[in-house]
């Protein structure tokens, strides 16, 4: 029996046996030149393009439809397609020029610091794959029931494969942000990934348990552990089912508490998702996204549709809408921002805002022209470190509440400071314990010691809570340890007010709450 570490990328626990598929086993020599590689290109692209339009219709729901979409948008890139028609003018194979303009593309995204962007390497690599299965024709056969392994595990896998009804997939490379991981959720199969050396440690047929909720594989495990497992995952199945179906009612323990659940969006999709699962509000309202549309985000248009949407979406429920928190994980290269030796250190958040105006003022007018129409909204602060930076933004915007991410161990321990310019508080666990141990969150070498556990984090949200509470302000916590089972009673006891946790754990996080008699959990 032997255990592998992974990511999370698709709740759920499997018992199956390995199917490793490699992108190898899609090997095409396409040694075709000139007009008649042009002519081949032009097929597989047709092909390809109906192939996507059938998978878009066959996933259905939109957001996992619209991944196959933004890929046939990628088919028609005149860039992409015009280099690879360059090359084959230069001379080269069409095999050549696709697997080149490959990785020219892939290593370009991959490049970026952001874990979304890297992601949308995959994509490409996907549309490459199959335009060259479509003008080979290539089939995998696959035993139902399977965990299937892969270094990588692209979108088009997930529903190309889904015919063999495979119990998991485990990629030893990936993120938990990739299209795949978003389609595996949206299918509820489980997935890990960053599961290292798995395609080497595992053979074809050998028996796993992919653990999602310990996003760990189990390779070889004994009879008993397998029982072990599938009673818990029955269990688990039972759970959801009831909490989705009590999903809009109130979370209240048993000692009569109302804890507020709400939800961290990053997208106009998830605030409609949101909505459907119940939340009582958005946590924070994660507005990177707009950056995707590059010069375009410096426009005050382009906020004011999407927080008037979150606002009426939510309407009367709490909107709080997050100012950029830019730099460090979530570089944007377009801004041009300077290089920094230790960006977690930088310019990031609201410091970059308050030097950069440029990004701050459409944001912020925005948010005050939808605050108007829809009073939930509200505003959040990113990566807080001294009170000046947050009385200058409460000077910016007047009666519009602004909350504080408590992130940094400066910000915790000097909130009687930052109380009187705010209105509210959340403590974001995700960035607080990266800058309490000093260990990148981000960081695959140091992993390990990124322990939400750590006592030097729960001495900081001791702090913080009593002082919120002293200022008679309300306290939350919006990072990832709001939606984890055994973490969600100790909160509660110390006195959080709200938790803010990704849409779809609404449901089970309301339960676990109503479950709860915070007199009887560990403090
Ligand atoms: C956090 O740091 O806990 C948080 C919620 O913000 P993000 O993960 O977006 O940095
Ligand atoms: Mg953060």
């Amino acid at each position: 029996m032997r255990r592998i570490k992974c990511l999370p990328a698709s709740p759920g626990i499997a018992i199956g046996k390995a199917f490793l598929i490699s992108l190898k086993d899609f090997s095409f020599s396409l040694k075709e030149k000139g007009e008649e590689a042009i002519f081949l290109l032009e097929k597989g692209k047709n092909i390809l393009r109906e192939n996507l339009q059938l998978d878009s219709e066959k996933v259905g729901k939109k957001e996992e439809g619209d991944i196959f979409l933004s890929h046939i948008l990628l088919l028609e890139d005149p860039e992409i397609w015009g280099k690879v028609k360059e090359k084959i003018e230069e001379g080269k194979s069409l095999g050549e020029a696709l697997n080149e303009v490959e990785d020219e593309v892939v290593s370009l995204f991959e490049s970026l610091n952001d874990e979304r962007f890297r992601s949308r390497a995959d994509d490409i690599k996907d549309i490459m794959r199959r335009v060259k299965e479509a003008m080979i024709g290539n089939e995998l056969f696959i035993p139902e029931g399977s965990i299937i392994i892969s270094e990588e595990i692209l979108p088009s896998h997930i529903v190309e494969l889904e015919k063999w009804k495979p119990k998991g997939f485990i990629s030893a490379a990936g993120s938990p942000f990739s299209h795949s991981a978003i389609l595996a959720r949206a299918k509820g199969i489980p997935m890990l990934t960053s599961c290292q050396g798995i395609t080497e440690i595992v053979g074809n047929d050998e028996t796993l348990i992919l653990d999602g909720e310990k996003a760990e594989a189990i390779i070889e495990p004994s009879n008993r552990l397998q029982k072990i497992y599938l009673e818990k995952e029955a269990l688990r199945r039972k759970e959801e089912k009831e909490a989705i179906a009590q999903r809009h009612l109130p979370a209240i323990t048993i000692d009569g508490k109302r804890i507020m659940v709400y939800a961290n969006v990053g997208s106009t999709k998830e605030i409609e998702e949101a909505k459907e699962m119940g939340a009582d509000g958005i946590g924070i309202f994660r507005t990177e996204f707009l950056l995707f549309q590059g010069e375009d985000a410096l426009r005050k248009e382009s906020h004011l549709k999407v927080y008037r949407m979150a606002g009426e979406i939510l309407y009367p429920q709490p909107v709080h809408i997050r100012l950029f928190d830019i730099g460090a994980d979530k570089p944007f290269q377009f801004l041009n921002l300077p290089d920094e030796l230790n960006p977690a250190l930088g310019l990031r958040g609201i410091r970059l805002l308050l030097k950069k105006r440029e990004l701050l003022y459409p944001q912020l007018e925005a948010i005050k022209e939808a605050h108007k129409e829809y009073p939930n909204i509200s505003i959040i602060l990113p990566m807080v470190s001294f009170p000046e930076e947050v009385k200058e933004i409460k000077e910016m915007v007047g009666e519009i509440p602004v909350g504080i991410m408590v992130e940094t161990p400066a910000c915790a321990l000097s909130l009687s400071k930052m109380a009187k310019f705010c209105d509210f508080f959340s403590i974001g666990t995700n960035d607080l314990l990266q800058y309490t141990l000093a260990v990148d969150r981000a960081g695959k070498d140091v992993s390990e010691l990124y322990n939400p556990a750590h006592p030097s984090l729960w001495r900081l949200m001791k702090i913080t809570i009593r002082e919120a509470k002293r200022y008679g302000k309300e306290i939350g916590v919006c990072g990832e340890i709001a939606g984890e089972r055994e973490f969600i009673p100790r909160l509660i006891k110390m006195g959080v007010e709200h938790l803010s946790v990704s849409p779809r754990f609404v449901p089970i996080v309301k339960k676990i709450i109503r479950s709860l008699n915070p007199s009887d959990a560990k403090g």
